[in-house]
């Protein structure tokens, strides 16, 4: 089991989840045997994927949607436990303009202050090539490019159209390449847009294609206003997998409408075997005031881990490092996982 949290440790719902239930909280639990014929079967969870990646956002899409501003200390503290938890991928800061996006301003104090764990990867978002060229200087070993598959959201989030972003974007992935370096796609409003309302697969597929053509290893598809179904979900990875091979896809869904679980889940039944996700949900909805923000990681191995699925991520570890990050920002938990595990210890 590893070491138990510290707050976990007098927590009866930890405890009752341990004697009981340890086939939930085990991070790697194997695949289930192959069940007789005729005996109640999981066979529908028999074609999901055995190992799914989680890319932990929080320390950068969390962390740029709360209302205040994080102590550096505080983000380099939050990095360094969450290095400690099994993830391979943590998106830790954004190289935009202090003036676009003040809470990632020390973006350079980020870079060199955490500890580099062997095996994770520590991407950061760079919106153009003088991004990207900050990124390289301060350290950073791999980049993602932020698109979008609605016009008014392109003009309204990053100032300029859609054609223009995929240019600016052209331009990263070119020296990227040159350097050896990584680029992760992003397109966000792939189930939905604040301006436009409905997005249809085709843009999608359309955006994510040419993010792949010019070298984008990886497209996260973001339900960016978490207004997406598992319907919804599924039409849009039809029409974009027509394009790009499934192995380059991963989801990225907001649990606004609190639907984030089951579209992942329908997302995973259909191959895509990356996730993002965020330490305690952290991130809230710039479109829907009060509203949750990113699913949270702990749900998601929580889900997982039920599943039978490996994601080399020990839960508990994740919800001790939401539970820091939560204490620092005097805020609540968005994991239900971690609400039930914390607050029921008087029960
Ligand atoms: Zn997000």
């Amino acid at each position: 089991m590893g070491t138990v949290p510290s707050a976990l440790k007098h927590c009866l719902s930890y405890q009752h989840l341990l004697k009981e239930q340890l086939w939930i909280v085990e991070p790697a639990a194997p695949p289930p045997a192959a069940p007789h014929p005729g005996q109640g079967s999981p066979g529908w969870a028999s074609g999901l994927p055995d190992y799914i990646k989680i890319v932990e956002v929080g320390p950068r899409d969390g962390l740029q949607n709360e209302k205040v501003i994080v102590p550096t200390d505080v983000k380099i503290e939050l990095i360094n436990r969450l290095s400690q938890t099994g993830l391979s991928a943590i998106e830790v800061t954004s190289f935009v303009s202090a003036k676009w996006v003040p809470q990632m301003a020390d973006h350079n104090e980020v870079m060199r202050g955490i500890e580099r764990y062997p095996g994770v990867q520590y991407p950061v978002l760079t919106p153009n090539l003088q991004g990207f060229h900050s990124a390289i200087a301060a350290g950073a070993t791999e980049v993602s490019v932020f698109g979008a598959a609605s016009e008014s959201f392109s003009k309204m989030n990053i100032n300029c159209s859609i054609e223009e972003s995929l240019e600016r974007f052209e331009d990263v992935a070119k020296s990227a390449r040159n350097m050896n370096i990584p680029v992760r796609g992003y397109v966000s409003c792939a189930l939905g847009c604040p301006y436009e309302g409905n997005v249809i697969p085709a843009k999608v597929a359309e955006v994510s294609k040419r993010l792949y053509s010019m070298g984008c290893y990886e497209i996260s598809l973001g339900d960016t206003i978490g207004v997406g179904t598992p319907g919804s979900m599924k039409r849009m990875l039809e029409a974009v997998m027509k394009e790009i091979p499934l192995s380059a896809l991963a989801v990225h869904c907001h649990d606004t409408y609190g639907q984030a679980l089951a579209n992942i889940l329908t997302a995973i039944q259909m191959g895509v075997a990356v996730v993002d996700s965020s330490v305690a949900g952290l991130g809230g909805c710039p479109y829907a005031k009060g509203a949750t923000g990113n699913v949270a990681t702990e749900d998601v191995i929580y889900m997982l881990n039920g599943l039978g699925i490996n994601t080399g991520v020990n839960l508990y570890k994740v919800m001790e490092a939401g539970n820091f990050i939560c204490t620092a920002l005097s805020k609540k938990t968005n994991s239900k996982v971690a609400q039930a595990s914390f607050n029921t210890g008087t029960i």
